[in-house]
């Protein structure tokens, strides 16, 4: 990709500029130098205009047949796998991450359209026995509008999971992409539009002060966000009552190995958990914490692992490690790795901007282990959200427990190890939203509830499987019918 792609956004019929002219740019974070897409930096008055064609289309899309709005659902997914090459080599130039995890997620995201398409049919009521009348029942209804604010970690899969949901309980959207993958967001757009979606059922605002004015319209029924812990709270404050809010936030995820772990799976899981995307996955691990009989050979281990990654721009077949996503983030891990030294911990590698000619333009930070850290350390406790980890001795898996669910956060967490009765007891004690044993931290079963607990997020109706999200996505409502 050479020339920046001009990015719009979709108000209504409309693909519009933002009305005041104001625009802004993303560049490749493996090479700053080029411009990869521009898009509106929009007013309040744009996305005023958004909820205004949003709450109109709402009044027919609420009555749309479900087999309607499951067609325009697969239409969506099977364009996006039409498109799924080239969307993918626009997401690693735009995003960053190697191209192989842009195709899994190119190609992930159909699928999520197609569980959600099925939703459409399976929105339920129910009858109750009354004494009083002859039937009482249950009825669902869409919210109304829904305000999508999404992350850039997973441009296209995270908006999918709630886009999908939202249009398919009958609800229309104003989505707000992250404004460092614009054009992730208008390519998922498009797909959904070119399906044959009707105009104003889904309306597109760029930016980075959009989210806040879509959130503090009174006529938006439901946020769903995913991003920052320091943006959901701003948006849970805003959103009051009467207003529904799904927050899925930052994690400081930790993988436990016990000592009678196969210490080679160990590293692997550890390594895997920890360096995917360049650390840059919510569930991404950042405490390790071993067992002091199988620290140091551990440790061992994940050093010679984290030595393996290649760092690269994504488009290079020989690349494991893309970018992280800006300069600012890679500022974020020096610092991180600067307090961590000053607390007391040692690096093990890694911890400083590599040196080479290669990646000079680029935003990148190589795999970096911090050895000594300890449970009350701000590494230990704070999200850093880069390939940055830490190593903490302990004694046995109580220890383990008691440290992992000391943080306020809940997201996801591993146990390595071969006795049964510690998975047990882990999967009953860990404080997570998804616990994995033998499995690493990240990834996802697109099937299977997501999401945190504690202030990993709003913990309540989870994103991806069937009944939990619809919740979201409807209100029930109670009839008594009488003769
Ligand atoms: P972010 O909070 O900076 O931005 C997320 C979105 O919110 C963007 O679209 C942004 O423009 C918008 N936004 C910013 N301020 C806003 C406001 N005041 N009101 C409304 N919207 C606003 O997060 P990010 O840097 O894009 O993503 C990284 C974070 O996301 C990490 O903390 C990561 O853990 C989290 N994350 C969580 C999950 C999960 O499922 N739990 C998944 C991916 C990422």
């Amino acid at each position: 990709m050479t020339t920046p792609v001009r990015v719009q956004n979709r108000i209504g019929d409309q693909q519009l500029p933002a009305s005041t002219g104001a625009e802004f740019e993303r560049r490749d974070p493996a090479d700053t130098r080029r411009v990869v897409s521009v898009a509106p930096e929009s007013s309040a008055d744009d996305v005023r205009a958004a909820v205004d064609a949003a709450t109109e289309a709402a009044a027919s899309w609420r009555h749309t047949t479900p087999s309607r709005r499951a067609e325009l659902l697969t239409g969506a997914a099977r364009l996006l796998t039409e498109r799924g090459a080239a969307i993918a080599a626009e997401m690693v130039a735009e995003e960053g991450k190697p191209l192989a995890d842009a195709k899994v997620e190119a190609g992930r995201t159909p699928r999520n359209l197609e569980l959600y398409a099925g939703e459409s049919y399976r929105l339920t009521g129910a009858t109750f026995p009354s004494d009083d009348t002859p039937l009482v029942y249950s009825v669902c209804d869409p919210v109304g509008v829904v305000g999508v604010i999404t992350p850039w970690n997973f441009p296209l899969n995270m908006a999918s999971r709630k886009i999908g949901p939202a249009l398919a309980a009958g609800n229309t959207v104003v989505f707000k992409p992250s404004p460092m993958t614009p054009l992730m967001g208008e390519r998922l757009a498009a797909a959904f539009i070119d399906a044959g979606l009707p105009p104003g059922v889904l309306n597109v605002v760029h930016g980075f002060s959009a989210g806040a004015t879509l959130v503090a319209d009174e006529r938006v029924g439901a946020v769903s966000f995913t991003g920052s812990n320091a943006t959901g709270a701003k948006i849970h404050a805003a959103m009051g009552l009467g207003r529904r809010v799904q927050l899925e936030l930052g994690g400081k995820n930790p993988v436990i190995v016990l000592a009678d772990a196969d210490l080679a799976a160990a590293a692997s899981i550890v390594a895997r958990s920890s360096f995917s995307l360049s650390g840059q996955a919510c569930t991404g691990a950042g405490r390790i914490l071993v067992d002091s009989s199988v620290h140091d050979e551990l440790l061992e281990r994940v050093v010679a692992l984290a030595g393996d990654y290649v760092l690269g721009a994504g488009d290079q077949a020989t690349t494991t490690m893309g970018p992280l996503v800006d300069e600012h983030a890679v500022a974020a891990m020096e610092a991180a790795v600067a307090q961590a030294v000053a607390d007391g911990a040692s690096v093990a590698c890694g911890g400083i901007r590599p040196d080479d000619e290669a990646l000079a333009h680029g935003c990148f930070f190589p795999p970096t282990v911090i050895a000594d850290a300890r449970p009350d350390m701000a590494l230990s406790r704070d999200e850093v959200f880069g390939p940055v980890i830490g190593f903490e001795r302990i004694e046995g898996l109580d220890e383990a427990i008691a440290s992992a669910n000391s943080v306020k956060y809940g997201l996801s967490a591993a146990l390595c190890t071969r006795d049964l009765h510690a998975a047990q007891q882990f999967a009953a004690e860990m404080q997570a939203g998804m616990v994995r044993i033998n499995r690493a931290t990240v990834g996802a079963a697109f099937n299977a509830p997501f999401g945190g607990i504690k202030q990993s997020g709003t913990g309540t109706h989870k994103e991806q499987l069937g009944p939990t999200v619809m919740e979201f996505y409807t209100v029930m409502r109670t009839i008594w019918m009488g003769n």
